[in-house]
């Protein structure tokens, strides 16, 4: 076998364990097996190129290669290891713009290769040529669309600019604009081929991105990081057409293909269609002083959290982005021990969208050690709340807010939500009566059978912990209204 059969079978290896690598990864049980594969393939794709390309090129140039590998795993090994959990989207939405500036490099040199050579000297001779020009256009447009769209969400999610949408006026004519132009440029471009048509489609699809993120608000943020994820598989897959690589076509198209389902998936877990979600305009901040008109919040504390947890029968903690900041996925998991042991029965309703990454809090419970068949999904859990005693909302905000389901006029009418306020008693673990991530007061806050908890939710939790320690277990349902007399305070007021 010479080594381009060998590279090929190699590419085919690898694409299989990039598909065993998806699979894996669709379930928490076989997540670990999921990413070992996905290594395994990408090792194994790597060698086999490099392998490959040696026979063809300097070995100045094979020294580069390895060299710029060695310096972003190094990298890259550095970011993974320092990166917290909170910040896990915003790094996926940086390392998307990555593949996005590929692809545009890799349109460039394509267009470069051909006009210095000549095609006659290139594999895209004769009229193979105009579809290369075709490629080179749809993989510089997929690719500069992704790079600026993912650094604006990179800059959305880490609050470094504000989440709230840009509205230009006309703005998805403006979007719906650039794209004629880019399919007349395309045609223009097959036809005659010219650096200035390159300059253009480029900044054409520079603006596109920046506009197209830019416009998109904080409640739907997680579509387009998952979108963003899909568009960098497709720029993936078209620089693979131009580098006639066929691992990376399909490994492409794997992503792409499974960024659009993901996309499609939470579309439908917020009610939303994918247009609209594109089309912009949600998540704008809720107007202020809201809470006059929800009426009085309740105030609890530890011990009586833990008196009313002493008594419950059956507890669903429902966490959220706020959990994570606080870190407290490791006393939750021990309070959830402690209450087994107690007899009590304890499930976590996880909502698709809570934390700001798909998968998010199932990451932190699996990390904590909580047993995978206590963590149900919404459609699992979701009519179990008017037979539970206590939930514990932790951290959550947008994912347990009411008004999603009993207010049409609220910016996130229709979104599912878990139905906490169902239940017997509610305490809402978070820091202040501040809203959550997109920004809409939330009525749950202000119902009579919910109470506050303020303060950091691992503190919390670790003190909850403690007051169980010297309290008995229950042998009845808890009361409504909590364990012992709630203090009532002020709508309005903020722990902050
Ligand atoms: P939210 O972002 O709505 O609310 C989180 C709450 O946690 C806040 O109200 C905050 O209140 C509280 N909090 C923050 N820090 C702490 C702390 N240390 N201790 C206790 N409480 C704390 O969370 P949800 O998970 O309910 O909703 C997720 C939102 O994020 C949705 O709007 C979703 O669309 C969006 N999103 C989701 C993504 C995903 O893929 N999952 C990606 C991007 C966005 P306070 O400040 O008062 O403490």
């Amino acid at each position: 076998m010479n080594a381009t059969t060998t590279a090929q079978a190699a590419d085919i290896v690898a694409a299989l364990l990039f598909i065993l690598s998806l699979a894996g990864l669709s379930q928490h049980r076989t997540s670990r097996a999921g990413v070992v594969f996905g290594i395994a393939g990408m090792g194994l794709a790597l060698i086999a190129t490099i392998v490959l390309a040696a026979g063809e090129i300097s070995s100045t140039a094979t020294v580069l290669i390895l060299l710029a590998m060695v310096l972003g795993g190094a990298i890259g090994l550095w970011r993974a290891r320092l990166v917290a959990m909170t910040e896990m989207p915003e790094l996926i939405a940086i390392l998307h713009s990555f593949v996005g500036v590929a692809a545009v490099l890799v349109g460039w040199n394509s267009y470069f290769e051909v006009e210095a050579k000549g095609a006659a000297q290139t594999h895209v001779a004769g009229e193979l040529l105009r579809i290369h020009h075709a490629e080179v256009f749809i993989g510089i447009f997929i690719g500069a669309v992704t790079f600026t769209g993912s650094v604006i969400a990179f800059l959305k999610l880490s609050a470094r600019i504000k989440s709230s949408p840009l509205m230009l006026p006309g703005k998805n004519a403006l979007n719906l604009g650039a794209l004629a132009a880019f399919v007349a440029l395309t045609v223009w471009f097959t036809i005659t081929p010219s650096l200035g048509l390159m300059i253009a489609v480029t900044v054409l699809a520079l603006a596109l991105g920046l506009h197209l993120v830019a416009a998109i608000g904080g409640g739907d943020m997680p579509v387009v990081v998952s979108m963003l994820n899909s568009y960098s598989g497709w720029a993936a897959a078209a620089a693979g057409f131009l580098l006639d690589n066929n691992l990376l076509i399909v490994t492409g198209a794997l992503v792409g293909s499974s960024g659009a389902y993901l996309s499609y998936i939470m579309c439908k877990g917020m009610n939303r269609s994918f247009i609209s979600v594109i089309a912009g305009g949600f998540g704008i901040e809720a107007p202020a002083g809201g809470d006059a008109e929800q009426g009085e919040h309740r105030e609890t504390n530890a011990d009586e959290a833990a008196e009313l947890l002493g008594e419950a029968t059956s507890v669903i903690i429902t966490p959220g982005y706020g959990m994570a900041v606080a870190q407290a996925q490791h006393p939750v998991a021990e309070l959830t021990r402690v209450l087994r042991e107690r007899g009590v029965e304890v499930r976590f309703g996880i909502h698709p969208v809570a934390g700001r990454l798909p998968g998010h809090m199932n990451v932190l419970l699996a990390e904590a050690k909580v047993p995978y068949d206590v963590v149900l999904e919404l459609d699992e859990i979701n009519d179990d709340f008017d037979s539970t005693s206590v939930v514990l909302v932790i951290g959550a905000n947008d994912t347990v807010n009411p008004a999603a389901a009993e207010d049409p006029t609220s910016p996130i009418a229709g979104m599912p939500v878990l139905h906490v306020w169902e239940a017997e008693n509610v305490i809402v673990f978070k820091r202040s009566m501040a809203s959550g991530y997109a920004g809409v007061q939330n009525p749950l806050f202000f119902r009579e059978n919910s109470s506050m908890l303020f303060g950091d939710a691992k503190q919390s939790v670790e003190n909850i912990l403690r007051a169980l320690d010297s309290t008995p277990s229950g042998t009845g349902p808890a009361k409504a209204g909590g364990g012992s007399a709630q203090q009532p305070v002020a709508a309005g007021t903020s722990a902050d």
